[in-house]
C-alpha cells in the first residue's frame, strides 16, 4: 500500500533555476507507505480523496512544484539578455486525514455485553477481551474464520454500539467506521432478558444509530443474532425477535455462543452468502482529484484599510517565493505575474488610486496607474 505524496515537503521544493539556460530540477516524488485499507481525505473538506485497499495501490496526492526556469526562457524582443531565474516553486501545500478502516467480511454489531467477543472468541482464534460490564474492547478484534470447505473470512468485533455512538458518545464513532466497509453485519441481540432489555427496541436503537452514521451501513446485508439462547428466560422475547425479523425480511439464527448451540448453521450460513456479496465499492471516492499548483495561483485575498490594500493568499505566496525581490528584471517578472494572476483587476475593482499601498507579505508597493 503506498501513498504518494509528492514534493509537498521543504526539500522536495523544485531547484531553482540557474543561468546558461539551465531548468531547475522538479523535486523528487515522495512515498509514504500506509496500511491496507487506509482511506485518504482533505482535512479541511472532508472529501475521500483516495482509498488505498488494494495491494500495492499507489496514487499520487499532490503535485510537486515545477523547477525553475532557467534564464533562456525569458528571453523576450525587449529583454534579451535576461539577469534572472525564476526561483523553483514550492509544492503545493494539503492537509490530509489517513483514515484506517478495517477491511473485514463481517462485522458485528450490536449493545455491549450481548455476546459479540464472546462469540468471536470461539468461531476463530482471536483472543478478545471478554466481559461482564459494558464497553470492554477498546480497539477493534479481527479472527479470521477457516470453513471446512478450505475458504476463509474475516470477522471485525467492535465495541458494542450504544446510543449516540453515531454522535461520538463513547467513541462509538471511531469504531462504526471499522465497521463501514465490511459486507455482512451480525446484529448480535441479548435474547436472555437477564438484562431486562427488550430485543425489539435494542434493535431499531442499533439500527438507527447505523443509519445516522451512515445510511448506506444501515442498508448493508444483516443478519439477525439472537444470543444467550441458553439462559433465555421468556421464550416470547424469541418469538417477537421472530416478527421483526420477517418484517425487516432479515435472516434470524437462535445461538449460544458459550454452549455453541446453533453456531454451526450460522456459520455455514455465513461462508455461503459471502460468496455472493460484493466485495468492493463500499466507500465512495469522490471524483479522483490531484492538487494542483494552477488551482491555488487564483487564490488570493485583497484586505483594504483605507489607502493599504493587503493581499494575501497561496497565490502571491507562490508568485513571491518565485521572483528575487533585489533583482529588478524580477520584478518587472513579479508585476507581470500580479497582471495574469488577476490580483491587479481585483484591486483596480476595489478603487485603488495612486500612491496608495500594496502589502504584498513582507513588502510594500506603491500604486501608479
Ligand atoms: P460484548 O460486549 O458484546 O462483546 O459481550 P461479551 O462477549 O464480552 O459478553 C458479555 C457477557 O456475556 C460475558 O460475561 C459472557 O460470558 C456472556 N455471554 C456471552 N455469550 C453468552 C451466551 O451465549 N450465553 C451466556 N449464558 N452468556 C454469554
Ligand atoms: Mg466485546
Amino acid at each position: 500500500m503506498i501513498l504518494d505524496i509528492r514534493e509537498n515537503s521543504k526539500q522536495k521544493i523544485g531547484q531553482n533555476g540557474s543561468g546558461g539556460h539551465c531548468y531547475g530540477k522538479s523535486g523528487d516524488d515522495l512515498y509514504i507507505k500506509v496500511p491496507r485499507g487506509t482511506v485518504i481525505k482533505n482535512a479541511e473538506t472532508g472529501e475521500v480523496l483516495a482509498d488505498l485497499s488494494e495491494e500495492n495501490q499507489a496514487e499520487l496526492i499532490l503535485k510537486g512544484g515545477k523547477g525553475g526556469k532557467g534564464n533562456s526562457h525569458f528571453a523576450t524582443s525587449t529583454r534579451q539578455a535576461p539577469r534572472f531565474a525564476e526561483d523553483g516553486e514550492k509544492g503545493t501545500e494539503l492537509e490530509v486525514i489517513l483514515e484506517l478502516k478495517l477491511l473485514a467480511d463481517v462485522g458485528l454489531v450490536g449493545f455491549p455485553n450481548v455476546g459479540k467477543s464472546t462469540f468471536l472468541s470461539v468461531v476463530t482464534s482471536a483472543t478478545p477481551k471478554i466481559a461482564d460490564y459494558h464497553f470492554t474492547t477498546l480497539t477493534p478484534n479481527l479472527g479470521v474464520v477457516k470453513t471446512e470447505y478450505g475458504d476463509s473470512f474475516v470477522i471485525a468485533d467492535i465495541p458494542g454500539i450504544i446510543e449516540g455512538a453515531s454522535e461520538g458518545v463513547g467513541l462509538g464513532l471511531q469504531f462504526l467506521r471499522h465497521i463501514e466497509r465490511t459486507r455482512l453485519l451480525l446484529h448480535f441481540i441479548d435474547v436472555s432478558g437477564t438484562e431486562g432489555r427488550d430485543p425489539e427496541q435494542d434493535f431499531y436503537t442499533i439500527q438507527n444509530e447505523l443509519k445516522k452514521y451512515n445510511k448506506k451501513l444501515s442498508e448493508r446485508k444483516q443478519i439477525i443474532v439472537a444470543n444467550k439462547a441458553d439462559i433465555m428466560q421468556d421464550e416470547k422475547l424469541y418469538t417477537k425477535l421472530e416478527k421483526l425479523a420477517k418484517k425487516e425480511n432479515m435472516k434470524l439464527f437462535k445461538i449460544s455462543a458459550t454452549s455453541g448451540q446453533g453456531i454451526k448453521e450460522l456459520m455455514s450460513y455465513i461462508s455461503k452468502i459471502l460468496k455472493d456479496l460484493p466485495k468492493d465499492d463500499l466507500i465512495e471516492v469522490e471524483e479522483r482529484k490531484v492538487y494542483t499548483l494552477e488551482k491555488d495561483e487564483k487564490d488570493f485575498e485583497v484586505e483594504v484599510q483605507g489607502h493599504e490594500y493587503i493581499v494575501q493568499g497561496p497565490a502571491v505566496e507562490n508568485i513571491m517565493r518565485r521572483v528575487n525581490i533585489q533583482d529588478r528584471e524580477s520584478m518587472h517578472y513579479l508585476q507581470k505575474r500580479l497582471e495574469t494572476s488577476g490580483i491587479f483587476d481585483e484591486l483596480r475593482k476595489l478603487g485603488i488610486k495612486e500612491g496608495d499601498t500594496v502589502k504584498i507579505e513582507d513588502w510594500e508597493f506603491e500604486w501608479y496607474n
